[in-house]
């Protein structure tokens, strides 16, 4: 491993212990559990060493990742702002005129410049990887249990793990990322205590969780969390939050989806290429264009209670 940062800091998942290492696996010295390294990644994963419900399935998938390839740098993106690298080049699925992308973006944004230059940082259900090309100035480390989706390209990821058991000893990272992960996690308590393990003292963690989503990345999909449950959740786990942002208001929401679904279930029922489907989501976009307009314009008016995200910023709490 050419990382120094993991490379020192890797402890056992299970019993958080020492490892000892071969080229090809990790054996742990204390509780003796063996984790598997596969293409040069550590899967680092309990139910794997112990060969548990599920432990095939994801050595295949990390057996079928691409080759890791390098970190787009922001140097190739040279002149342009975060929130402009963020829409162009990274989520060009995300339309920046909707309310809560641009929210997001400002938000990443903000993120970038908050963390230091050299800063440790740990992306946890990193996935894509797509926000460390807007921290190369920071030392980022990603992992991620990289069999949930297979839309996705995991082939980024420098470690296989889960998010409850993470395999990183204590105060080794400034901050802990948790972008639209906590939803997929089925003990966020666990999530949220293992986040501030990993974190010294002080440190940082943003997170992005969502209120109104639809179910996605079935079947690992548990729950949706209010701003009070988000609360609970960081400040009994070891944090002090500070900030809990709406990433809009309740005619946004209300509108983006109703939009967002008339227009696609006619393509679901009767298919991407039929005359039917394209007539009725062509009817539907054009009947609801105006209300799509005049809620990003009158966004601020409608009440707080119902955003599609929570953005979430909170520090580690110094015992
Ligand atoms: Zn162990």
């Amino acid at each position: 491993m050419e990382n120094k940062l993991i490379e020192n800091n890797l402890c056992c998942p299970v019993c958080k212990g020492g490892f000892l290492t071969s080229n090809t696996v990790f054996v742990c010295n204390d509780c003796e559990l063996t984790f598997p390294c596969v293409q040069g990644r550590p899967i680092l994963v309990p139910f794997v060493a112990e060969k548990g419900d599920g432990s095939d399935a994801l050595l295949a998938a990390a057996d079928s990742l691409p080759v890791r390839k390098g970190v787009p740098s922001v140097t190739n993106y040279q002149g342009m702002d975060v929130e402009s690298i963020f829409f162009e080049k990274l989520f060009r699925q995300f339309n920046r005129r909707d309310t809560h992308w641009a929210f997001l973006g400002r938000k990443v944004s903000e993120m970038a410049e908050k963390i230091p230059k050299n800063a440790t940082v740990l992306d946890i259900g990193a996935g894509e990887c797509k926000y460390a090309s807007l921290l190369t100035h920071a030392r980022y480390v990603s992992a991620d249990l990289v069999s949930s989706s297979d839309k996705h390209d995991f082939s980024l990821i420098d470690i296989v793990a889960d998010a409850s058991a993470i395999p990183f000893r204590d105060k080794v990272f400034d901050v802990a990322l948790n972008l639209v992960v906590m939803e997929h996690v089925p003990d966020p308590a666990l999530t949220v205590r293992e986040m501030s393990r990993i974190l010294k003292p002080g440190g940082l963690a943003f997170a992005l969780i969502p209120l109104v989503r639809p179910e996605h990345l079935v079947p690992f999909d548990f729950q949706r969390f209010t701003r009070y449950g988000i609360q609970q959740l960081f400040e009994n786990n070891g944090f002090q939050i500070n900030s809990i942002e709406g990433s809009n208001g309740a005619l946004w929401t209300a509108i983006y989806y109703a939009s967002g679904i008339a227009k696609t279930q006619p393509l679901r029922r009767y298919g991407r290429r039929s005359i039917r489907g394209i007539l009725w989501n062509r009817f539907w976009a054009t009947i609801l264009w105006p209300l799509v307009v005049y809620a990003r314009m009158s966004d601020q008016f409608y009440g707080g209670e119902f955003p599609i995200y929570f953005w979430v910023q909170a520090v580690k709490k110094v015992q």
